[in-house]
């Protein structure tokens, strides 16, 4: 009887912290390797880290939770330029507001606006759009050490792919914001002397 019992208790155990381990190189099930070694393919993995193996045999090689850190900052600089251009809406909502009536091209001029409140955001404004180019600048750069390293890290592929498409749709998407704000907004026409 204690035979038995003792041969259910790590069995329950396991199924909590060992749960199904494959290899992210060649999805050899590691549920039985007694080192961190897989035995079919010699790649290293950690328990402790999910994300030096994976938890299925089967479906897509890696999730796009498993961006890394400097996939994470080639996306977020787009924050920037989408940050500019909302500022440019709010700057010009809060002169309008601050002057008590809506500012047109050339009147009043954005240099000449003296309100507190005006004079911050076109401040911010200015700033956003100053860091625009050297943040996109810095997202290319990113985007090809990301291309290197995932030239020689298999792994690195998929996250790299999935960063590249997402720096391509947000830049089309800030691109035809700026455009459609170019050409349909007064805020621009005033802003952008
Ligand atoms: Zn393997």
């Amino acid at each position: 009887m204690n035979v038995g019992s003792d041969q259910q208790t790590p069995k329950t155990h396991g199924q909590a912290s060992e749960r199904a381990r494959f290899c992210l190189k060649c999805r050899y099930d590691l549920k039985d390797s007694t080192t961190n070694r897989c035995v079919e393919c010699g790649r290293t993995f950690d328990p402790g880290d999910d994300s030096t193996f994976r938890r299925k045999a089967t479906g897509p090689h890696v999730r796009p939770g498993n961006l890394s850190r400097l996939d994470w900052t080639a996306i977020s600089c787009f924050s920037i330029p989408y940050l500019m251009l909302a500022f440019m809406q709010f700057t010009w909502l809060v002169v309008w507001f601050e002057l008590g009536r809506q500012p047109i091209y050339n009147n009043p001029d954005p240099k000449q606006v003296t309100g507190v409140m005006s004079r911050a955001c076109l401040f911010a404004f200015e700033t956003l759009a100053w860091l625009t180019l050297p943040s996109l600048g810095l997202c290319v750069v990113v985007l090809l050490v990301q291309m290197v390293r995932a030239f020689t890290r298999y792994e690195r592929v998929k996250p790299f792919v999935i960063t590249l498409f997402t720096c391509i749709m947000l830049f089309i998407g800030s691109y035809v914001l700026l455009s459609l704000s170019v050409q349909f907004t007064k805020a621009s026409e005033w802003i952008l002397d």
